[in-house]
């Protein structure tokens, strides 16, 4: 069993960084102005830059390329998060995520009261 006051490790960081990136989406506005629409993207943009495990960084900058970030609202954002997520779940041979359940997930919690 893992001591959770040891430095994380690349699924520790990515469950952590998970919950925050789609906890940030979800509470995104419905209705972004330009300048948080702009803002957002730069710091999807800067995230990669600086998400300290490098080849998870490099695959998610090439991604980033592939689909940019859809910053119109928070409902796009969470969907576009939600697909960029399922990448790095494909690629790790981790089940697909129904991203019609992203903000029950998310922000509203699941329709039973159970949690994750
Ligand atoms: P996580 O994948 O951490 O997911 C946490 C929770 O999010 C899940 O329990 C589920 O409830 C929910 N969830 C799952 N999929 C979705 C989805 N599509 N949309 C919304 N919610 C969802 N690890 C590597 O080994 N190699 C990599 O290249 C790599 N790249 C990464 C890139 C980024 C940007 C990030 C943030 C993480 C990356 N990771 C990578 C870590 C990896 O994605 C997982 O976080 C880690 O393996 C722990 O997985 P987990 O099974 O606990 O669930």
């Amino acid at each position: 069993s893992k001591n959770k006051s040891c430095p994380l490790d690349i699924e520790e960081l990515g469950r952590s960084s998970w919950n925050m990136l789609h906890t940030m989406a979800a509470y995104y506005p419905e209705k972004p102005t330009k300048e948080q629409q702009s803002d957002m993207k730069i710091f999807f943009y800067t995230f990669s830059n600086f998400y300290p495990c490098h080849t998870c960084a490099e695959d998610f900058q090439k991604d980033l390329k592939e689909m940019p970030p859809e910053t119109q609202s928070a409902e796009k954002l969470s969907q576009w998060l939600c697909k960029m997520h399922n990448r790095v779940n494909e690629k790790l041979g981790k089940p697909i995520f129904d991203c019609s359940k992203v903000f029950e997930r998310w922000k509203d919690g699941w329709k039973d009261g159970s949690c994750d």
